[in-house]
């Protein structure tokens, strides 16, 4: 018989922590922890393949779960000394979901099952009567919205438990639930139970099993609610993988004064400092501290404020010890920063949960340096610590204008303050909804979401805002935790804000009202909120990297940064260039740690100035005459160009491509543009507009573009590749060491590119003797169209290099027009026809078939071909993989993409070899 339901607790299981994938997360590491002999509730976890059959099999369980769920029901039994539906002496579950991949909050979980009528009796008598009837009425509502679906149905409208226990507080005025009374909870259960009714048609099941058994059903069913699909979109994780179910003995941290529960993380998950790091609430639930409910108390005492609440560490100094031992033990366990939950229960400490914490990614990259430092891993894990190199955009985004700030510091306009939980800085107008702020940024609005407390069903609104904004929660609620995976600004407990959802506005502090649609700004490195729209400017690390002035031991986050990288670049394999048409990009991206350019586009050269007058006169020629004369205007001005970007990266390689576009791209439009140009040029407006329709193409993209303009009108070519080498000889002869690389686009087929290399060779060998000197340069060409890719043996026989312009060879490939895919193309991905945008990544199995053949075919005839890539995808680390993978020389990406790159190649070597996180 099959093995589905694995036990734990009283010092050891049957999971352990590499059983993640059978066993999810939580029950992998619960079983660790028991196996460790830290003090862990017994349970069992029943596996995920039961989900993946529950799912394949309408619902219904396979022969035999319910044999070991009733043996490990006894173990437990046994470990505990009580009875599941006992009345006298309850055992009473938790039963919460846990994948292989944490999605904190995004499935269900219910506490307190076991408890009726009955049952909540025994437990009054042998506890404490309120602290039962407390219970009680969680368990019940918690099982009316987990395992029922009875919960709000607007996007405006309240929780309906939530609406009765507003009544009830008010009723016996008690300001928090810890103030309500017995008999305020024995009502508030009758009214529970009387939504049950009401909503389902059916009572609230007595019955301890038959509330086990629906409970597992609801927790194995919430892997497909929308909450959780949306993480899994946003996540990249995979719909097959299915949850665990852990039923785990409960524990309680709401059994009066000397009970609590809490959060912490071994280190701090924003800043990444070596401190223990917590948030705890006294005589309260799991569920408060998470979902934000109330606004938590700290665990050190260092970190009390003034007249805020005491430390857990000053009210339970043993329990806090305790605790630092075993999260010390875990984290030199797991050699990675642990995210715990534990609960007192009655002055004895218990262990809920430990997984590797979020953190955001200057975090990352501090813990995961130190901890090499410290002697935890070696840099090669290190690398891998930054799960997905995307995370780096964190350190690179902007914040706000300081003095801009000050300025309206000073002019009062700080609304609010709440705790710093996702560091950054955000603009946008105010929504309090999360389908709102999904809606209006689909309008292109910039917004900030705010809510009293997020919940995971918000994640689409989240993934939407610039920044997000709650009045309660702490730096470990949902809202926080979320934002910093994202990356995105947010402050939470900002509990001065009043905020009404019906009316959708907030009054903050002195009486102002914000109004949906109003805009602030948030600062969430410091957890300030500010009336108004700030300007922001670049992060710390981002003005080292992109003011040679600075020195970079000024920015403490730029060292971190900096060291890191270098740890990166010792271990990848890829070459990293960038994408740049100007010294100062091409200086800024040397910063980034480009070590050449992949792509110059020279046509963005020619909108500079009154270039574009001089560019319009060639393309208005009659003749060759007529254009010859236009292009010696150009180029002096091109030969400036390419001198600048050649002393920029000094001797390192510079791709220059030939122009590329369709000429109509360049051409006015609208009548008075036509009108102005027409003077200048002393021609009549209608011969402009004649050689405009003469220039008009039905599908430009496939038209008269790419290499087939320099074939069509050799002098282009002829005066570009002159600019080029006679930049290069000015630069030699003034000391430097240029190496111009030439670069033909969209050739499909040798002969094309023949034509062209022949007047490259000629034009540049006529430079080089006219100046007297020997510049090394090399001629190349694009692999952008598929037949280029099927017959690169024939084109290495002329090419020295090779580089892919994914750009055009995804829109070739896939027939799909690059300037008309947004039409359709988000529909396709939301279908899952392609996974990612092919825009964005690479479509391995299509495209990077023809790239994995061109590279092949290329080297076969030319084996030291050196082969690239410039399309965007040169810039996405799921691309830059593959690239490592097909053995690809480099990859070339905008400046702020470099960073990524560099990270993304070192992690592709690192997890070829099997290196993990
Ligand atoms: C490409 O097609 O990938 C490319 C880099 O060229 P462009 O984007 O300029 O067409
Ligand atoms: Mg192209």
């Amino acid at each position: 018989m099959e093995k589905y339901v694995y036990s734990f607790g009283d010092g050891k299981a049957e999971g352990s922590a590499d059983m993640k994938e059978l066993l999810g997360g939580k029950g992998a590491n619960l079983a660790e922890m028991s196996n460790l002999g830290i003090p862990v509730p017994p349970g069992f976890s029943i596996s995920t393949d039961v989900c993946t059959y529950y799912y394949q099999h309408d619902d219904t369980y396979p022969d035999g779960l319910e044999d070991q769920v009733n043996k490990a029901l006894k173990q437990v039994e046994k470990i505990m000394g009580k009875t599941f539906g006992d009345s006298e002496d309850p055992l009473l579950f938790s039963v919460r979901s846990g994948a292989r991949a944490s999605m904190p909050g995004m499935m269900d979980t219910v506490l307190n099952l076991g408890l009726n009528d009955e049952s909540v009796k025994g437990l009054a008598k042998l506890a404490d009567e309120r602290f039962a009837w407390d219970s009680y009425r969680r368990f019940c509502s918690m099982f009316g919205d987990v395992v029922l679906g009875i919960r709000a149905e607007g996007k405006d409208e309240e929780d309906p438990f939530e609406v009765e226990l507003q009544k009830i507080k008010n009723k016996y005025d008690a300001r928090n639930d810890v103030d309500l009374n017995v008999d305020a909870l024995k009502e508030l259960v009758t009214q529970y139970k009387g939504i049950i009714k009401e909503k389902t048609g059916e009572p609230f099941p007595e019955d301890p099993r038959k509330q086990l058994w629906m409970a597992i059903g609801a927790v194995f069913g919430s892997w497909n609610n929308e909450r959780a699909i949306a993480y899994r979109e946003i996540n990249n994780i995979p719909d097959e993988w299915g949850t665990a179910v852990n039923v785990q003995t409960m524990v309680f941290g709401n059994m009066g004064e000397n009970s609590a529960t809490g959060v912490a993380f071994t280190r701090n998950p924003a800043t990444g400092e070596n401190k223990f790091f917590g948030e705890y609430l006294p005589n309260a639930q799991g569920e408060d501290v998470v979902a934000g409910i109330r606004t938590p108390h700290p665990i050190n005492k260092e970190d009390e404020v003034e007249g805020g609440p005491t430390s857990l560490e000053t009210e339970m100094s043993e329990e806090y010890t305790q605790l630092l031992e075993i999260e010390r033990k875990l984290e030199k366990h797991y050699k990675n920063m642990q995210d715990l939950e534990f609960t007192i229960q009655d002055g004895r400490l218990w262990m809920l949960q430990t997984r590797n914490g979020k953190r955001t990614a200057l975090a990352a990259i501090r813990m995961a340096a130190e901890m090499v430092e410290e002697g935890l891993i070696n840099k090669e894990t290190a690398i891998m610590r930054v799960e997905d190199p995307e995370y780096l955009n964190q350190l690179l985004q902007p914040v706000f204008d300081p003095a801009q700030k000050q300025k309206a510091l000073d002019a009062g306009r700080l609304l609010a303050t709440g705790l710093p939980a996702g560091p950054g800085a955000a603009s946008g107008r105010v929504v309090f909804n999360a389908p709102d702020a999904v809606d209006w940024q689909k309008r292109g609005e910039k917004v900030i979401l705010v809510r009293i407390e997020t919940s995971p069903e918000d994640i689409r609104g989240m993934n939407a805002a610039e920044g997000i904004l709650t009045s309660r929660g702490g730096m470990t609620s949902h809202a926080a935790l979320v934002a910093r995976q994202m990356g995105k600004t947010c402050i939470v407990g900002c509990d001065d804000l009043e905020i009404n959802y019906k009316k959708r506005e907030m009054k903050v502090p002195g009486g102002k009202t914000i109004k949906e649609g109003d805009w602030i700004s948030i600062d969430g490195s410091m957890g300030q909120v500010i009336d108004g729209q700030l300007e922001t400017q670049p992060s710390e690390v981002v003005q080292v990297l992109i003011d040679e002035s600075l020195s970079p031991d000024e920015s403490k986050d730029f060292h971190i940064f900096n060291e890191f990288m270098k740890w990166a670049d010792d271990v990848r394999k890829l070459g990293v260039r960038t994408n740049a048409d100007q010294p100062d990009q091409a200086r800024g991206a040397v910063r980034f740690g480009a070590e050449g350019i992949g792509l110059t586009r020279t046509e963005h050269m020619f909108f500079g100035g009154n270039r574009i007058d001089a560019v319009r006169e060639m393309i208005l020629a009659d003749d060759t005459a007529g254009r010859e004369k236009a292009l010696e205007k150009l180029l002096p001005m091109q030969r400036e160009d390419f001198q600048g970007i050649f002393e920029a990266m000094e001797s390192r390689p510079v791709t220059v491509r030939t122009l590329d576009p369709p000429l109509h791209e360049f051409l006015p439009h609208g009548k008075d543009e036509i009108k102005d140009l027409a003077k200048k040029l002393k021609v009549s407006p209608d011969k402009i507009e004649a050689k405009i329709d003469a220039l008009h193409e039905m599908n430009p993209m496939l038209g008269h573009r790419g290499c087939r303009l320099g074939i069509m009108y050799p002098e282009i070519t002829r005066m570009q590749v002159r600019a080029i080498m006679e930049a290069a000889c000015e630069v030699k002869k003034a000391g430097g060491d240029p190496h111009p690389e030439i670069m033909i686009p969209l050739v499909g087929n040798v002969q094309e590119l023949k034509l062209q290399e022949k007047e490259v060779r000629e034009v540049a060998e006529e430079v080089l003797k006219e100046k007297g000197v020997q510049v090394d340069y090399k001629v190349g060409t694009m692999i952008e169209i598929p037949r280029a890719a099927l017959t690169a043996d024939e084109i290495a026989e002329v090419a020295e290099f090779f580089s892919f312009g994914t750009n055009d060879l995804t829109q070739t490939t896939l027939g799909i027009s690059r300037d008309d895919a947004g039409k359709f193309l988000p529909y396709y991905v939301e279908q899952k026809i392609y996974k990612k945008d092919p825009f964005a990544a690479i479509d391995q199995t299509g495209v990077g078939k023809l790239m994995q053949m061109g590279v092949d075919l290329g080297r076969k005839t030319r084996s030291d071909l050196k082969i690239g890539i410039c399309g965007e995808h040169g810039g996405e680390p799921a691309s830059v993989e593959f690239c490592h993978r097909i053995g690809l020389n480099y990859v070339s990406c905008s400046p702020f993409r470099v960073p990524i790159a560099r990270l993304a190649a070192a992690q592709a070597v690192l997890k070829e070899k099997g290196v993990t996180a």
